[in-house]
């Protein structure tokens, strides 16, 4: 399927590795033009290469964290109008609630909330006056189904829906959508990590505490940072225009409702 976003530019951050690469991949893939953002630049010169040679687009790059001021004014003058934006950044630290300061909640809702509705703030009405925008804020199935230990994830994220929940029906009459995609358990660095986290409190080795992992969720694996980034892309296209304010949960069936 055409998904009719040929020639739009896109900003997609912290898109060097993992989820967020995925969603660049997937949208060149459909002739989207990139600006792609991370704090380390090796990395990320080599994503922005590997897009280059395989989809012919045109790549930028922007080094920079985008949970602070000075990384999303970088990523913005690269980037002042996007048709697309995804809102991407790492996530919070695992660990015990009785550790965590105002500090490391302020730095969770700075990184999880706070910096992807800045950025909304910043494009949107551009989106608006164009009658074309899509916004895709890639937050975590935690907001559906908490993980204990990630309890700066689950508390920053949730707000951010909230807020989404509000403004997505408030813009949608423009053609304008905003919606969440919610990860599950994807093969990344970041998933591979959190899994070393576990394995030390289980006492066990990774690949086997990795083993665990993937037999508790009903497709008995993890998923592949490709099957997001095709989300991601349906989301932007053309076609999803009538897609607005949905939490879409790609986890292998392991959040067991019903809706
Ligand atoms: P990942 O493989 O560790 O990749 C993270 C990417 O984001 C890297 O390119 C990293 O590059 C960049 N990045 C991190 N912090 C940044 C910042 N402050 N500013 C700019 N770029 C930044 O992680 P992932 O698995 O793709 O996860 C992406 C998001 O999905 C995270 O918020 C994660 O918590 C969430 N999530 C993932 C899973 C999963 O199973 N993978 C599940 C639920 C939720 P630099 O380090 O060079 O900046």
């Amino acid at each position: 399927m055409d998904l009719g976003i040929r020639g739009r530019t896109a900003l997609v951050c912290a898109a060097s590795k993992g989820l967020g690469k995925a969603c660049a991949m997937a949208l060149a893939r459909e002739g989207v033009n990139v600006v792609i953002t991370a704090r380390g630049s090796e990395a990320l010169e080599a994503t922005a290469e590997e897009i280059r040679k395989a989809f012919g687009v045109k790549v930028t790059t922007v080094t920079g964290d985008i949970t602070t001021e000075e990384g999303r004014r970088a990523a913005l003058a690269a980037c002042p109008a996007p048709d697309i934006l995804v809102n991407n950044a790492g996530g919070p630290p695992p660990g015990d609630f009785r550790d965590w300061d105002r500090e490391a909640w302020v730095k969770a809702l700075d990184a999880n909330m706070i910096a992807p509705i800045l950025l909304i703030r910043a494009v949107i009405d551009r989106m608006i006056d164009r009658k074309f925008g899509r916004i895709v804020n890639i937050t975590s199935g935690a907001v559906k189904m908490p993980i204990p230990e990630l309890g700066l994830s689950n508390g920053a994220r949730t707000g951010l829906t909230g807020f989404v929940a509000g403004l997505s029906r408030d813009v949608a009459k423009h053609n304008v959508t905003i919606n969440n995609l919610l990860p599950g358990a994807f093969d990344t660095d970041r998933l591979r990590s959190n899994i070393e986290f576990r394995a030390g409190q289980l006492g066990k080795g990774a690949e086997e505490a990795a083993r665990i992992r993937a037999e508790g969720i009903p497709a008995k694996r993890f998923g592949t940072p490709a099957e997001f980034g095709d989300a991601c892309a349906y989301l932007c296209g053309a076609q999803a225009g009538y897609v607005t304010g949905q939490n879409l949960l790609m986890d292998g069936g392991i959040y067991p409702g019903t809706l």
